[in-house]
């Protein structure tokens, strides 16, 4: 199955190394109205394709998944020219953020046939006039419950999973949600293979994760180093049961970092969330970068017993056998 990236089809196995959940920028829905902020997008571009670059050069990424929300400040017209200053492959995706922090009146009121008609014209003929086709579907729930305009959200991917075979990225909140997500999906005959449920290294609930991985679907362990949702010594404690139950073909790994933010973020911040925030930005490591993962996780899961390689094999083959559409069956491994 062809993959659409923002310049275009690519093959599966043009993927390569992949971080399937990052973004680039982000914006809150209200913060485009915000004078009291600037934001230099021509910078924060320049900003982005160097770290990109780093990423490529440093670390041999060779594609960056960014399922940005529509509604949190999406540039496609931006991730195509980030794709071709980093010679990084980038995927968008097409999709709404979970109903307190996103999904505007307009796509809540509206019908689930009017969002999934939004959404396979993303995916098929492209976004705006920018000429850039999304590559995947993005759902998204916030905590505790699914909302009803979040479920016709849900319900919408799903027609628009049937119709182009694209592959469906979610966001959970807290560590909650996921199976419910997954409940819906598989009963509207979306192919359990076709799903990662993301954000679930927010708990280190193993019944939690199981409920997924049992029934086939992929897992996101996708935001390694926000200490704020979780320590990643319990993200790599959880993940190591899950590898060591068998379940490594299915899981998938990323940092939901970004380049940029503009304006402020989209909820009261504790005010310890501020106080690391501001001593990050003294140090200028603010926002974070994407390297994390190789520089402060994987020595955390070699501390466990799990060799780098495997978790290399995560990156390398796991996301390239989700967005190819293949099954997660060991015997398929080389
Ligand atoms: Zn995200």
């Amino acid at each position: 199955m062809k993959i659409q990236s923002v310049l275009g089809p690519i093959d599966g196995a043009e993927l390569g190394r992949t971080l399937f959940h990052e973004h680039l920028f982000i914006m809150f829905p209200g913060a485009e109205y915000d004078s009291t902020v600037t934001f230099d997008r021509e910078a924060e571009i320049a900003e982005a394709g160097q770290r990109l670059t780093r990423l490529r050069e440093d670390h041999g990424v060779r594609t960056f998944v960014d399922p940005c929300p529509i509604e949190l400040g999406r540039d496609a017209d931006a991730m195509r020219r980030i794709s071709e200053l980093s010679g990084v492959n980038i995927i968008c995706t097409t999709g709404f953020y979970f109903q307190p922090m996103g999904l505007p009146p307009y796509w809540a009121n509206s019908t689930t046939e009017q969002i999934a008609e939004l959404y396979i014209t993303e995916l098929e003929r492209g976004i705006g006039e920018t000429g850039v086709r999304a590559g995947a579907l993005k759902c998204a729930t916030g905590a505790g419950q699914i909302s009803e305009s979040e479920r016709k959200c849900l319900n919408a991917a799903c027609i628009a999973q049937r119709e182009t075979g694209v592959r469906i990225l979610t966001h959970t909140t807290s560590g909650s949600c996921g199976p419910d997500q997954q409940d819906i999906f598989l009963a509207a005959g979306v192919p359990e293979t076709a799903i990662v449920i993301g954000h679930c290294c927010e708990t280190g609930d193993n019944a939690y994760h199981r409920q997924i991985v049992d029934r086939g679907s992929y897992i996101g362990f996708d935001r390694i180093g926000w200490a704020n949702y979780n320590s990643d010594e319990a993200r790599a404690d959880a993940l190591a049961l899950l590898i060591e139950q068998g379940f490594e073909d299915q899981i998938l790994l990323g940092q939901d970092r970004y380049t940029a933010m503009r304006g402020r973020y989209g909820r009261p911040q504790s005010a310890q969330e501020v106080a690391d925030m501001e001593e990050a930005k003294r140090q200028g490591a603010w926002p974070p970068p994407y390297t994390h993962l190789f520089t402060d996780f994987f020595p955390l899961m070699t501390a466990r017993g799990v060799p780098e390689e495997r978790l290399y094999r995560m990156l390398d083959v796991n996301t390239n056998r989700f967005f190819s559409g293949g099954a997660p069956a060991a015997s398929q491994m080389a």
